[in-house]
């Protein structure tokens, strides 16, 4: 067996696509190190949400390139998010490189591995603007052993904000057969998975532009609640003004979907919003929140945000901690705006707010995000919930388990016993900004 090593960067979308090449990869007689020095072929999976990442990528294969000079068999290979959008330019900044595979032909890697064998350099970064499941049914996927499985329903992105890469890098928006997901669960299921995650840009939009069958993500939802066994369903990310009451009350309805949404605001301002082309303003995702917490008892809405987005005002900003407050958000992810190439917001160069002010923005962001995290971590002391273990470790001379509540909060319980896998019912005893403490009872 010859060996692979894969860097993957990023969101969950490529940790998938990880999983998916290295399935396709064991067909074809190599299997995984972890260990990049020992490996013949070494791939890196980028992510081109940030520019710091897109840099990181590059510093890593410079480094491989390096070893090549002593092992000219080697092979590089550069996939992922900045492959599709930089193709042919990839050689240019690194001749040492193999071949450039994109976001959009994953599938091709068989065909790859054989031409770079035959000492071709190859670059496979067309968009084909379809799923590629004929493709996925003939290969296994090579899960990283653990509770919660990653599956995408539907692939890229038709919104455009302003800011954001994905339409460009992962393309308009795919959803992929029902038939297709319902197999990857029950195999994810039988290998001993415990948690489900339904993964896309926009989940609400599945099943928009299947032309021959009304079905969308509550009816996936529905027949994934109908295998048999003890498990829990998620499904992330939700676009606000996608989210139905038919999405919510089904979520109600079916015992294993989790009491759990992740709703991007972005910003509290709506001149911001309007400028980030999101399709809704502040009020609208307060209701819409609103909605939910009314519809679903004891759910948890978390939420990304963007400081120093291009002409953001001071004022614009607070807007921003305000709603926050105000929605009860019980997690935000932050980030300072990171302009990248061929979106709109990258051409207001004008309109750039100075590194520092973003920064300082970005640390506020993340003072106000403790304080609605601790809030929120609050309201569950006392309560007795329902925890699905994920590891054990001795922390500080303590054995302690650690698992999420179905509304994804994280829960510390002291421990001897290892019960990874396990469902516990725990009494809250207490609570930390990130997380909660129980007992089993
Ligand atoms: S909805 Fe999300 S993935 Fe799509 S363009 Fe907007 S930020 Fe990007």
């Amino acid at each position: 067996m010859k060996k692979v090593y894969i860097e993957t960067m990023g969101c969950q979308m490529n940790k998938s696509d990880t999983e998916r090449m290295l399935g396709m990869l064991s067909n074809f007689g190599y299997e995984e190190t972890k260990d990049s020095k020992s490996a013949d072929l070494l791939m890196i999976n980028t992510c081109s949400i940030r520019q710091l990442s897109e840099d990181k990528a590059f510093s890593l294969i410079g480094t491989w390139g390096k070893w090549k000079k002593t092992r000219p068999d080697l092979k590089i290979g550069f996939c992922g998010c900045v492959a599709q959008q930089k193709a042919n330019e990839i050689f240019k900044r690194a001749h040492y490189v193999d071949f450039v595979l994109g976001t959009h032909k994953i599938y091709s890697l068989p065909e790859i591995i054989e031409k770079i064998n035959r000492g071709e350099k190859v670059c496979e970064c067309e968009e084909t603007h379809k799923t590629e499941d004929n493709e996925a049914s003939k290969y296994n996927i090579s899960r990283v052993k653990s509770i919660n499985a990653w599956i995408p329903i539907t692939e890229g992105c038709n919104n455009f904000c302003t800011y954001c890469i994905v339409p460009y890098t992962r393309g308009r928006e795919r959803s992929r057969l029902p038939e297709i997901i319902l197999k990857e669960v029950k195999d994810a299921l039988n290998s001993g998975f415990k948690e489900i995650t339904l993964l896309g840009q926009n989940v609400d939009s599945y099943g928009k532009d299947f032309t021959d069958r009304q079905y969308r993500l509550a009816d996936l939802l529905k027949e994934v609640n109908a295998i048999e066994g003890k498990f829990r369903i998620r499904f992330v990310t939700s676009y606000p003004t996608d989210i139905t009451d038919e999405l919510i009350k089904t979520t109600v309805e079916l015992d294993k979907v989790c009491e759990y949404f992740h709703i991007p605001m972005q910003s509290g301002s709506s001149e911001v919003l309007k400028k980030m082309n999101r399709r809704y303003d502040r009020e609208t995702y307060k209701k819409i929140a609103q909605k939910i917490r009314d519809m679903v008892p004891d759910v948890t809405i978390t939420s990304d945000f963007i400081a120093g987005f291009p002409g953001e005002t001071e004022d614009q900003f607070v807007e921003t901690l305000t709603a926050m407050e105000e929605i009860g958000l019980d997690y935000s992810n932050t980030a300072a705006y990171s302009p990248r190439e061929k979106t709109v917001a990258a051409k207001w160069v004008d309109k750039f707010i100075d590194e520092d002010t973003k920064f300082e923005r970005l640390a506020r962001l993340n003072e106000q995000n403790r304080k609605c995290c601790l809030a929120s971590n609050k309201k569950f002391v006392g309560r007795e919930m329902e925890v699905l273990i994920e590891n054990f470790e001795n922390h500080k001379g303590k054995n302690v388990i650690t698992g999420r509540t179905r509304n994804n909060k994280i829960v510390h319980i002291p421990s001897d016993v290892d019960l990874t896998g396990e469902f516990v019912n725990a009494k809250i005893t207490s609570c930390k900004t990130w997380y909660l403490v129980g007992e089993i009872v």
